[in-house]
């Protein structure tokens, strides 16, 4: 086997290519993995093994492309998720597959990158080992992309009992939970049980909360009122709860002001300054002792780094994430590059705040880290990541934004086109750009959602257990124990 391993002395004496110690089981494991494999695995060239096929997996990977390495990109899905759309996804605007991408048809323009479906599992810093749930993968260069998880901040009942949205099944559940529940209100005859099938509470007011909850309540104004006309639809509440005083607080007072007026004209409610405490079986708990009864609670106030993060055996910063140097690197391990949403570094030059775990940033990660392994490589000095901030926007509803960006401060239409055209051109795949654009062009002319089914993922089989489970025992006489 003809391994080079070029951050150690990579020629002996004789020009020779020094050759790792490679363990019998490994040997074994890297066999297993060549014969399934597209290609041989370990090679002759430099190998880079990237863990996660989001944002900036996946741009680390297309930096390397064509380049004079062996890049295997390792993701528990075969898809990519372009996690900004996926609210239009829960509320029905979007079928699942216009947010995702397989990785195989992106990695394939790339002679010198494969692709491998697998969950890592553990990662060995000293013996450069990537452990996935099937084999274990040596690397030279290891860049570690694994985003982010829910944070519940250590509170078991928020985990149990609320919804999340952070992948496909997250949002496919949620919207057969939402729409579920309403049919299942139709035939109700208790009004308070009624009542609590039609309220959805959505915790956080970041993005992805005000995102949804505007995009919730037009389901229910535009769509399902007119779906269900033996419904009172004015029983249905959309909840908003954030613990700050600020919706939106990485946007200007203005701003925050615009989408807050917005939302509360669109029917939501807004619950400012209210903190959740728990949330068991259909009933919200706030911290003043308070409470409110819903079938789907959302819990969309914090994420920290992925689970990977803990068994790395690194101290790990705030939020569970993976401190690196400004090169992107570990101090300890400098062939191990981390970047996204799990990992840590304070922003340069005002060394306060880390950088926000938002798409753009792990993009430019993901080139810079790449960057830096390929000037390793050639004998070159790394550079310190530097992040070319391109503003913010967040959108409320229809025809309904606020963007932020180089000094430019809209909100309403304008904001919202340009919400459109950026979400347009970074999502990946012409399919999907088309797809997606002529969804949105039937919605805005006709009001409608045409993808409200109620299919593939149910509650009682995903995520057991969850609101809708308590209703069928109450409802109709289903034990669910
Ligand atoms: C609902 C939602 C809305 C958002 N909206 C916006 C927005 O409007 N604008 C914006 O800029 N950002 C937004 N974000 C944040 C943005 O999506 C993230 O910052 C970005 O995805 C981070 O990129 P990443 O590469 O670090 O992680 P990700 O893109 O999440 O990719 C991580 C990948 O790693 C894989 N993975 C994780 N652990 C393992 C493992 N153990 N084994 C194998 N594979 C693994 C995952 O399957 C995933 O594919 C949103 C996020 C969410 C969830």
């Amino acid at each position: 086997m003809h391994v080079i391993r070029p951050d150690q002395p990579e020629y002996d004496g004789a020009g020779t290519p020094i050759q790792p110690a490679l363990t019998p089981d490994l040997l074994a494991d890297v066999r297993e993995y060549s014969r399934n494999g597209a290609r041989p695995w370990p090679s002759a060239r430099p190998r880079v093994v990237i863990i996660g096929a989001g944002f900036g997996g996946l741009n680390a990977a297309r930096e390397l492309g064509d380049k004079d390495v062996d890049v295997l990109v390792i993701d528990r899905n075969n898809y990519h998720g372009f996690w900004p759309l996926l609210y239009q996804v829960a509320t029905a605007g979007l079928e699942l597959e216009s947010v995702a991408y397989p990785v195989r048809a992106i990695v394939r323009k790339h002679s010198n990158i494969s692709f491998m479906m697998a969950e890592v599992v553990r990662i060995d810093l000293a013996a450069k080992l990537v452990y996935t749930n099937t084999v274990a993968l040596p690397y030279d260069y290891l860049i570690i992309a694994a985003g982010s998880a829910n944070n519940y901040f250590g509170n078991d009942s928020l985990a149990e009992h609320t919804f999340g949205l952070k992948d496909v099944e997250d949002a496919e559940l949620l919207r057969n939970t939402v729409l579920s529940n309403f049919e299942y209100a139709v035939s109700e005859q208790d009004p308070q049980i009624r009542q609590r099938l039609m309220t959805l509470v959505i915790v956080g007011g970041g993005p992805t909360g005000v995102e949804l909850a505007g995009a919730f309540v037009e389901l229910v104004n535009h769509v399902l009122v007119h779906d269900y006309p033996m419904l009172d639809i004015s029983e249905a509440r959309v909840v908003l709860v954030e613990a700050s005083d600020k919706l939106l607080a990485a946007f200007p007072p203005n701003l925050r002001a615009n989408a807050l007026h917005r939302l509360q004209s669109m029917g939501v409610e807004v619950r400012m300054k209210t903190a959740v405490a728990a949330v068991e079986h259909d009933v919200v708990t706030f911290a003043d002792g308070s409470t409110l009864e819903s079938s789907v609670v959302v819990w969309a106030a914090g994420v920290k780094g992925a689970p990977l993060a803990e068994n790395l055996g690194v101290k790990l910063a705030r939020g569970g994430r993976i401190p690196v140097m400004s090169t992107l690197n570990l101090a300890e391990h400098p062939e191990v590059f981390v970047i996204g949403d799990i990992a840590y570094l304070e922003s340069q030059p005002q060394g306060q705040a880390s950088y926000p775990m938002v798409a753009p940033v792990a993009i430019q990660m993901g080139e810079r880290a790449a960057r830096n392994i390929l000037a390793r490589l050639r004998r070159r000095d790394l550079k310190p990541f530097r992040y070319f901030d391109k503003g913010n926007m967040a959108t409320i509803g229809r025809r309904s934004a606020v963007l932020d960006a180089f000094h430019i401060r809209l909100t309403g239409y304008p904001a919202w086109i340009g919400w459109l055209i950026v979400h347009l051109m970074f999502l990946v795949g012409f399919r999907n750009r088309v797809v997606v654009l002529l969804n949105w062009a039937y919605s805005y002319f006709t009001y409608d959602r045409s993808l409200r089914l109620i299919t593939g993922l149910k509650p009682e089989e995903l995520k057991p257990p969850q609101p809708r489970r308590i209703h069928l025992t109450s409802h109709a006489g289903v034990d669910d124990q």
